[in-house]
């Protein structure tokens, strides 16, 4: 018996019992047992099998997962010093546990074996994923490599990180570098007051050193973006731009031009391919992924874009058309895109988002998506109980018809100071098989929403959500009914694990759908006075603002996708032609508004030279395609809600989670490949 109680591992977390001072000797005692694990099922003497080496490997690191969870999910959403403190102390131990684990060449060895072994074959297909997977990873970081070979590829690996993070320094550096200062009052003529205020603010800290007064305006977002937007000032908006699109280049002090950097991350990701056997980085890259090949992204990258541009051309000519005819703009500039759109969405698009929010009050909203989860997979959702973290904290079980637990959830909805912000789904427990039978799974569902507040006819007033709330709501839960309506019994593949990082938000963005459904709505929604439904009218106005210059977003997106893939494949970074070159390549391509001749996208492009999505910026889109033509399917079946589908869905996609290729998933339930119309046609791109 223990008095830990985060070492209770017999049911569900007990939030009741669970102190910060816990957390050291739990997690030392799970590390130190990890550990001992390794090094026992390591041994020469224990053989690559499934039940001597895999399953007790798998078993013996889970509780540490758990734990390590309950105390990462208190962190997020109790973040008080107590627990902040408990959470930092063990976060490098953890950390370093997790690194060792995929650098023992030891654990690689013995996976390698049991997949060379006759028994590999004799496994069930979620085994089998899961030794794929290990072995898979171990190769990506250099385990198979000569020996020889291994200095040099950790040596770059080193560069790389290093390089990735002057890259994000030189930018930030360069950001923090400019401002404006105005003294001219006339050239706030636009600027919401609370924009006014903060450059205000921001002027007069620094107004001591300069003696001179003013506002200050910068390239942090919450300066840039308004000014973009809303000032009436076309030489202030013009200087922000200029100065925007050439941070971090030549242009600026040499110690922060990323150009050179640029160039060495291409040439160094090049050679890691290389050493890995790869003709190019992008090819690396898909390894792990979803997508298949580097033909195949291009193709569905050029196919969304030859389709999609037809819609972006009408977008830009409306544009030029209203900057012209309404506000006198005779030649459309780049500093000008924001600006006028802002006033062309205002004058055809525009409703109220606070009116909005009156028909989505609370227990419509959660009991329409209730509805909407137990329509489509037969499920049934009911109130539980058990130990929770915060009063406002609520938790239920899903169960088949029959009343059997299928999995459980809690839901914490409101904002607290104490939380972490955004909305997202963690895992408690996750769905397996153990010796005493079925683990059900359990899921953490976080927001950050208005909590209720006043009173209507002397009881509390339901609180409101916006219509993006909700919408949230559903994409989250769509990620928890993924790891919670999983029927994998194996731990690595169950739910959301081993899912590709390509597929991950399928079920979350086709959640997402059915908050555009007009008869969900009409159940969803409630006046918070007078309870009528949403109308019509104002429905129309949200789903045309929705597809505002979805044509000119769409292309964008595609440029960056697909500048990120040739960057990485097939481009020669010691070659003739430059970054920009290709860059100006992809334009003319797909673009529709090209930028200035000294616009730098590449020396900013963080997401790709500075983080992880290097030849995988196109994940989003091809994310978006997936779960639009998901959704398809109900419409093509004529009925969100067809039970066929529904079953299909919930059998080939949510059931089967990682324990089978993505695409493979996709295939079973659309039976055929992914096709981009239905997401031109939920973006409002039709008729072409
Ligand atoms: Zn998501």
């Amino acid at each position: 018996m223990t008095t830990n109680a985060l070492l209770d591992f017999s049911g569900l977390p007990r939030f009741d019992a669970i102190a910060p001072s816990d957390v050291q000797p739990a997690i030392d005692r799970l590390l130190a047992d990890g550990r001992t694990l390794i090094e026992r099922l390591t041994a020469d003497a224990v053989p690559a099998t499934w039940d001597a080496f895999a399953a007790p490997l798998g078993d013996g690191i889970e509780n540490l997962s758990r734990a390590w969870g309950i105390v990462g999910h208190l962190h997020s959403v109790n973040d008080v010093p107590e627990w902040r403190e408990a959470y930092n102390g063990m976060l490098p131990e953890v950390s370093r546990f997790y690194a060792e684990l995929g650098q023992n060449l030891k654990l690689f060895a013995k996976y390698k074996a049991l997949r060379e072994s006759p028994e590999y074959a004799t496994l069930s297909p979620a085994r089998r994923k899961i030794v794929d997977n290990e072995v898979r990873d171990f190769h990506l970081s250099g385990a198979e490599l000569p020996e020889d070979r291994k200095p040099r590829f950790q040596a770059i690996q080193e560069e790389l990180a290093s390089l990735a993070a002057k890259f994000s320094e030189n930018l930030l550096d360069a950001t923090n570098a400019f401002a404006e200062l105005v003294t001219d009052e006339t050239e706030l003529a636009g600027l919401p007051d609370d924009v006014r205020e903060a450059a205000r603010h921001a002027a007069e800290k620094d107004g001591a050193l300069t003696n001179t007064r003013g506002w200050k305006f910068t390239l942090h977002m919450p300066s840039y973006l308004p000014v973009m937007q809303y000032a009436e000032s076309r030489r202030l908006r013009a200087a922000l731009y200029r100065a925007h699109a050439t941070r971090a280049a030549e242009f600026g002090p040499a110690e922060l031009d990323n150009t050179p950097l640029i160039r060495r991350l291409l040439e160094l990701r090049r050679e890691e391919a290389q050493l890995l056997g790869y003709a190019n980085f992008a090819e690396v890259s898909l390894v792990p992924k979803m997508a298949e090949s580097v033909p195949q992204v291009l193709a569905f990258l050029r196919d969304l874009a030859v389709k999609a541009r037809p819609f972006a051309e009408k977008d830009i000519a409306e544009l030029r058309d209203f900057a012209r005819t309404e506000l006198g703009i005779a030649t459309l500039e780049p500093w000008d895109v924001g600006y006028v759109s802002e006033k062309l969405l205002q004058a055809r698009y525009a409703f109220s988002e606070q009116e909005v929010k009156q028909y989505f009050t609370e227990p419509k909203v959660l009991a329409g998506l209730f509805h909407v989860v137990e329509t489509l997979f037969g499920v049934r959702i009911a109130p539980d109980t058990a130990p929770v973290w915060h009063e406002d904290v609520r938790f239920y079980r899903i169960e088949t018809p029959a009343g059997e637990l299928i999995g459980q959830f809690y839901l914490d909805l409101y904002a607290r100071e104490t939380k972490r912000g955004g909305a997202w789904m963690d895992e408690a427990i996750t769905r397996r098989r153990t010796a005493g039978g079925i683990q059900t799974p359990v899921a953490y569902l976080n927001c950050n929403f208005p909590r209720p507040v006043g009173e209507k006819d002397g009881k509390p007033r339901p609180a409101t959500f916006t219509h993006d709330d909700v919408t949230t709501l559903f994409h989250e839960a769509g990620h928890g009914l993924h790891h919670l309506l999983t029927r994998v019994e194996e731990l690595g593949v169950s739910g959301i694990h081993g899912v590709e990082w390509d597929a991950v938000e399928l079920p979350s963005q086709f959640m997402e759908n059915y908050c555009w459904e007009w008869d969900v709505l009409q159940e969803m929604t409630g006046h918070v006075d007078t309870g009528a439904p949403l109308p019509r009218a104002l429905y129309d106005k949200m789903l045309a603002a929705k597809n505002f210059q979805s044509g000119m977003q769409t292309v964008r997106q595609l440029e960056f996708s697909l500048f990120d893939l040739l960057l990485h494949a097939d481009f020669d970074p010691a070659g003739e032609r430059s970054v920009l070159d290709l860059l100006a390549d992809v334009r003319r391509e797909v673009a529709v508004l090209v930028p200035p001749e000294w616009h730098r996208f590449p020396n900013s492009f963080s997401h790709i030279f500075g983080g992880g999505y290097a030849a995988g910026y196109f994940s989003y889109k091809w994310a978006e395609v997936l779960s639009a033509d998901c959704y398809a399917a109900f419409e093509e079946a004529g009925n969100p809600f067809d039970p066929a589908t529904g079953r299909r869905f919930l059998d080939e996609i949510l059931a089967a989670g990682g324990a089978r290729p993505a695409l493979e998933n996709f295939r079973a339930f659309r039976g055929r490949e992914p096709q981009v119309d239905a997401l031109l046609r939920h973006s409002g791109m039709i008729g072409a």
